[in-house]
């Protein structure tokens, strides 16, 4: 199989590509590297089987390839926020232009959709059938309503062309290759713990998310890849958390003292996300295997070597 992974040089992208390249697959892994780093590739960078192709999706390219995981798009709300209409472009026309491609080469193109298409949330846990409470306005609606086209033009691509698509809603998902200063709240909670600094709170720390190892939400990738189901498909660990706990729980396992300073809440932060996994668990009989604590170790062992 040729497989294209957009975004392979990104956090989640690279773990697909290892994925891949480690089943004996032949990868072109396209990507800016604007949030992406050649350090997260480098295994592969003489691999006969992998070709490496600086290029951003926003414009059209011509490969042959039967199938494509597009991934490309800032995901850490510091990134996006930082050039939010080259966000909105990325999420539109390198969705279009990589659709166009599945077209033409009969590709199987799987897009990494997220949890940020519910909004604020109504509805607890989120499944699948919720449509969403989303402000198009506000400083995430760039990547929020990125997104929501993107899963409509899957959904066009589908029913006008036929197209075999599989849209991934994935949840906040975390570990090794994480940026230290993506100004996620686990790179932050962990890097300020290594470094001895309080752990900066926004809001009241009540909100809440649900945190996903990678290997596990890799795991959903490949079989949502394989599967027969278009989705959306929710992936994601059900195992939800306050802020202010996860804030406890990371401090504990770094240091001895605890200290947190609080900020305002950032505009439009969702205050709860938790994945009704259900259709995955039927579809791909998938669920996530590794828990926080223990990922947690395994990203808290990565961080400590890169800092
Ligand atoms: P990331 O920022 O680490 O990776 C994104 C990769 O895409 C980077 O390598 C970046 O250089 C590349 N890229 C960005 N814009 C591009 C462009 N215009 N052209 C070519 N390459 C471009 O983010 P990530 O956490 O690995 O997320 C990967 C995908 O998963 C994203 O689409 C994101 O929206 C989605 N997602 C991630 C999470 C999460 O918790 N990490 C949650 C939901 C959805
Ligand atoms: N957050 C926080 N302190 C930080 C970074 C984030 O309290 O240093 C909060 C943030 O306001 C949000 C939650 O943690 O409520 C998750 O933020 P993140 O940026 O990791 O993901 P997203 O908001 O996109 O789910």
């Amino acid at each position: 199989m040729k497989n294209l992974v957009t975004g392979g040089a990104g956090f989640i992208g690279s773990h697909v590509v290892d994925r891949l390249m480690n089943c004996g697959e032949k990868v072109i892994c396209l990507d800016n590297l604007c949030t992406g780093s050649l350090e997260n590739i480098k295994t592969w960078i003489d691999n006969p089987n992998f070709q490496l192709i600086n290029h951003d999706v926003i414009n059209p390219i011509e490969l042959n390839v039967d199938r494509i995981w597009h991934l490309a798009c800032p995901a850490s709300p510091l990134h996006y926020q930082e050039n939010p209409i080259k966000t909105a472009k990325t999420s539109f026309l390198g969705t279009y232009n990589m659709l166009g491609m599945a077209r033409r080469t009969k590709a199987r193109l799987l897009f990494a959709s997220t949890s940020e298409v519910y909004g604020d949330p109504e509805i607890h846990p989120q499944p699948e059938t919720y449509n969403g409470s989303v402000n198009p306005t506000q400083i995430r609606s760039c990547y929020t309503e990125g997104k929501r086209i993107a899963e409509s033009l899957c959904f066009d691509y589908l029913r006008e062309h036929k197209l075999e698509i599989r849209v991934a809603r994935i949840f906040n998902t975390y570990g090794p290759r994480m940026l230290p200063n993506d100004g996620r709240v686990i790179s932050n909670f962990i890097s300020q713990a290594i470094a001895k600094r309080p752990h900066t709170i926004y809001g009241d720390g009540l909100q809440t998310r649900s945190f996903c190892y990678v290997d596990d939400l890799v795991d959903a990738l490949i079989r949502l890849m394989l599967s027969n189901c278009s989705g959306p498909i929710n992936l994601g660990n059900p195992q939800e958390c306050t802020i202010l706990e996860l804030s406890r729980i990371i401090s504990k396992k770094i240091n001895a003292t605890y200290d947190f300073i609080t900020f305002s809440l950032p505009k439009d932060d969702p205050m709860r996300r938790k994945p009704d996994i259900n259709l995955a668990k039927r579809e791909l009989d998938w669920e996530p295997l590794i828990n926080l604590d223990q990922g947690l170790n395994l990203t808290i062992d990565y961080f400590k070597g890169e800092l």
